[in-house]
């Protein structure tokens, strides 16, 4: 056995991939026009798959910020948060996020990938328990493993399969913590977090809930799904990230407990990791502000997710559960499902395809994400598109 061996696998699913789209695996966004226009290979195309939930990529205040932030700070810490990576901009930031989220204690990482890396991997160890839900991000199941915890997986949104692991595992004496999403990032349904939280109390459990693709999106005032369920108090960790509505890169985990800050201390991917860089934590500062400050951007976007979901609706493609921002289209042969996604480039559209495994239930999706940003022209031209694709689904 070669060192190389094991990646002939992969090498031949791509050959096969190949076969399908060409393109597929150099979509390179050429010219960036705004928040929902590139040029990819020499084209002009819609954004439709960018998890740009507000437009705060190229929102002129958060650009300033930005350049303010480089140059007044520099470009980069060149150092761990522990060490001589800690600057002012990030304590604040911390601290707007916590008045933000109605928290006692933040801490900020340098992506969401490792804010789930720090608290599943620190939070809980190998004597504890996490129950999560099977469809969690790869950064929780990948917290866990870097923690050696004990994992059960619950049947995705499934409260009494939930209910009925919390029932044998209460069992075992330890402590258990369960980990769900706000809004799910391949079918963009809700958790039932009413119910989990009912469950979280009656077992004496603690609720981490990762609002990657929530925050700025769900709650009247954009803090998530907790907030919409009006469950806040009871959610022990929330975890989020600067990459989506925020438009910038970086993560946080916030609670009331006041043990999170020893995560400082404790936790790996939180020590052995340089800072964020100013210009990322300038811009998502700003960017959180305007998130406080204009509610009607989260209208905007909900008014482009709900005419997309109805119009492929009646057209008669499968989709996600509910009208989401995130609209996952399905197709039962994964090569019909390039075809499409080829025919959605060719006239204007990037959609992301996402193939199984990554899939929940193993058909090929073609996920789509809206954005505030979208014109209402946009949204009906990424319709129009589906609709020439409509025969291959
Ligand atoms: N959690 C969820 C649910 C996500 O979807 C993602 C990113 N796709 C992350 C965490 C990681 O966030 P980041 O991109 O900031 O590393």
């Amino acid at each position: 056995m070669g060192l190389f061996d094991k990646f002939q696998k992969i090498q031949q699913s791509i050959e096969t991939l190949q076969q399908y789209s060409d393109s597929f695996f150099k979509v390179v966004l050429e010219e960036i026009l705004s928040s929902t226009e590139a040029i990819i290979d020499g084209r002009k195309t819609i954004l439709a798959g960018t998890n740009n939930y507000l437009g705060m990529p190229h929102r002129k205040e958060c650009i300033e910020a930005a350049c303010k932030a480089v140059r007044e700070h520099g470009t980069g810490t060149t150092g761990s948060r522990m060490a001589n990576g800690t600057y002012s901009v990030h304590v604040e930031l911390e601290q707007a996020i916590s008045r933000f989220l109605n928290k006692k204690h933040t801490i900020v990482f340098t992506t969401g990938y490792s804010a789930n890396l720090s608290a599943l991997s620190t939070l809980v160890g190998p004597k504890d328990i996490v129950i999560l839900d099977a469809d969690c991000h790869a950064s929780i199941y990948d917290g866990c493993r870097l923690g050696g915890v004990q994992v059960y997986r619950f049947r995705h949104n499934d409260v009494s399969d939930l209910e009925k692991r919390l029932k044998r595992l209460i069992k075992k004496g330890t402590n258990i913590l369960i980990a769900v999403e706000g809004l799910y990032s391949m079918l963009g349904d809700r958790a039932p977090l009413r119910q989990i939280v009912e469950l979280k109390k009656a077992y004496g459990a603690y609720l981490l809930v990762d609002e990657a693709h929530s925050l700025g999106v769900l709650g009247e005032h954009g803090r998530g799904l907790s907030e919409e369920a009006g469950v806040e108090e009871d959610v022990d960790f929330v975890i989020g990230t600067f990459s989506k509505s925020l438009g910038s890169v970086g993560g946080y985990c916030s609670s009331n407990h006041k043990e999170l800050e020893l995560l400082r201390f404790a936790s790996r991917p939180y020590v052995f990791t340089a800072s964020s860089s100013p210009a990322n934590i300038a811009a998502a500062r700003k960017a959180l502000e305007i998130i406080e400050k204009e509610p009607q951007l989260r209208s905007r976007l909900w008014d482009n997710a709900n005419l997309l979901y109805g119009q492929l609706k009646e057209m008669g493609f499968s989709l996600g559960p509910e009208p989401s921002p995130i609209i996952p289209v399905r197709f039962s042969e994964i090569p019909k499902a390039f075809a499409a996604w080829n025919g959605l480039l060719e006239n204007g559209v990037y959609v992301n395809m996402v193939l199984p495994p990554a899939t929940p239930d193993n058909t090929a999706l073609l996920r789509c994400s809206l954005s505030a940003a979208h014109s209402r022209e946009q949204v009906e031209a990424i319709a129009k598109a589906f609709q020439k694709v409509k025969h291959l689904a």
